[in-house]
């Protein structure tokens, strides 16, 4: 592998007939393999478990995508202990051997790209074009961490005077466990645990319940790419029945997770505590929620500001932590604007994923279903609905949809203001001034993402000081962020941690060492 300066893959592009006509071939290929039972990879061993989880179409709930044997104590006890024996040679690997696993896992998913694409529009009803993106994010963290995992190995020798020599080193903390979501599958449970490994641990994977099918394509990419058995173990598993034992084990030192506020809290509160025999203090990334928002000004360039909003709310059906879900628009603009948005949400298309033409389609499960219909009823009393747009019949009978729901009238003290749907439910906040704009956008518990449209440089200086988020975009929709370009993560109840696909999220794995040497 040659170390190549950074570069983002791609986008697919449809108007070439190659790629447009693989998405099907590839979907007919993964249907023909649906139903597969999946063990868990331990010591680079399959293991199966009497005990499996099925996951589902969300666009067809009778379709099962696969059978996925779940960890238990046990299996997790004998992950840790291979892991433990396996971490300590791949440690003592140069940091450009690892970084090499991880460019070659990379040409591996670029190889496979649209057949792992095909897997996510199954598993989780992603559209093709985000699907791919999905799998170019995990591309990009692969070769990007890559590169800075060698830029960290690399001596600093500016700091030495003659006679006395510094270097500052960074040793892997030890085990890792890598707790990922569903709604980007592949691409954050890739750059969580590439992130741990290329820094040379050891990583127990345990990917979300939803997804687990998906998930087993890292199992495979980085066997395929020469991680050794026990560095790299596949760990799905029920978090009621091994999730605390795998987050509290006295073995594992770090804790990389991304999901919701309430699951990261505990997260975080378990790993506080020593367990009997752990001498020292587990750290832990949470990548949380986000309750984000766009300002609309009254100066703003309408058609992008609809089109990016529109993206941001309802692009995977609202399900990213990153989505738009309160649109503030000032008083003078709110006339124009809205029935725009409104008119454009209208002439969305929803259906399965796997029909290139729906836009939006269901969410994840019927739990996730139900969550959403709740806030689409509350909609009904805390503000005045102006959109319910909703797959046609019998397609809706099928799959876990909701509605597309626009409603106007809200403000700070609403619950739909404040908590975090993961659906496509979007807020309508008419605010009599950009002060009053500033003010409610802030005024919630997150600081994840948020957007404004405005063409006046005072504002939008304003904005790229005053505003509580981690990642600000101005003039353009709140998701999408890229790695390298966009380093992505939040602050306040949105999460601790450095920023991924950022220079400093390695450092997050690791231990600094100093060491001086009188010579
Ligand atoms: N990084 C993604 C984006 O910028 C969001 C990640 C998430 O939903 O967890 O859209």
């Amino acid at each position: 592998c040659v170390r190549k300066p950074f570069d983002n893959e791609a986008m697919v592009d449809f108007t070439v007939p190659e790629s447009r006509q693989a998405f099907p071939a590839a979907i007919a290929m993964v249907r023909s393999r649906l139903g597969r039972t999946y063990p868990l990879w331990i010591d680079g061993k399959d293991v199966e478990t009497p005990d499996t989880i099925a996951t589902r179409n969300p666009a067809r709930q009778d379709e099962v995508i696969g059978h996925v044997c779940q960890a238990g104590v046990e299996e997790v006890e004998a992950a840790i202990a291979a892991a433990r024996t396996q971490q300590k040679a791949w440690a003592r690997l140069p940091a450009s051997q690892r970084a090499d696993c991880l460019r070659k896992a990379a040409g591996i998913c670029r190889e496979r790209i649209v057949e792992l694409s095909a897997w996510q529009v199954l598993e989780v009803g992603k559209q093709w074009d985000q699907a791919y993106a999905d799998v170019a994010e995990a591309i990009d963290f692969l070769d990007y961490y890559a590169n800075e995992a060698e830029r960290l190995a690399a001596p600093r020798t500016e700091a030495s005077l003659p006679g006395e020599s510094n270097r500052l080193a960074y040793r892997p903390k030890g085990l890792v466990a890598v707790i990922a979501p569903w709604n980007f599958p592949f691409a954050i449970s890739v750059g969580m645990c590439a992130a741990a490994l290329v820094t040379g641990n050891a990583v127990l994977y345990k990917p979300s319940s939803l997804s687990s099918v998906v998930g087993y394509g890292l199992k495979e990419v980085f066997q395929a790419a020469g991680i050794p058995g026990g560095v790299f173990n596949y760990l799905p598993g029920r978090s009621s029945v091994m999730g605390d034992h795998l987050v509290g084990h006295k073995d594992i030192h770090g804790i990389a997770f991304t999901g919701s506020m309430e699951v990261g809290l505990h997260i975080i509160k378990t790993a506080a505590v020593p367990a009997p025999g752990q001498a020292h203090v587990k750290r832990v990334i949470a990548e949380m929620g986000g309750k984000n928002a766009i300002v609309i000004d009254d100066d703003a360039e309408l058609d992008e500001a609809v089109a990016g909003t529109l993206y941001s709310a309802f692009g995977f059906q609202g399900q990213k932590c990153s989505a738009c879900s309160r649109v503030i628009v000032l008083d003078g603009v709110c006339d124009r604007f809205v029935p725009r948005l409104v008119a454009a949400a209208r002439s969305v298309k929803i259906g399965p994923a796997e029909d290139s033409s729906n836009v939006m389609g269901p969410v994840i499960d019927p739990k996730q279903q139900r969550n959403v219909n709740q806030y689409v009823e509350l909609a009904h009393t805390e503000g005045n609905v102006l959109l319910m747009h909703t797959a046609p019949q019998p397609l809706w009978a099928e799959g876990c949809y909701v509605p597309l729901t626009i409603v106007e009238g809200i403000t700070p003290q609403h619950r739909l203001a404040q908590e975090e749907i993961f659906g496509p439910v979007l807020s309508v906040m008419r605010a009599k001034d950009f002060d009053q704009a500033m003010d409610w956008a802030n005024s919630t518990q997150f600081a994840l993402t948020a957007g404004l449209y405005s063409r006046s440089p005072a504002r939008i200086e304003r904005f790229k000081q005053e505003m509580e988020a981690g990642n600000l975009y101005i003039n353009r929709g709140t998701t999408g962020a890229l790695v390298h370009r966009q380093p992505f993560g939040g602050f306040k109840l949105s999460g601790v941690g450095s920023k991924a696909g950022g220079p400093d999220y390695l450092l997050q794995f690791v231990d600094p060492v100093n060491t001086t040497e009188n010579t």
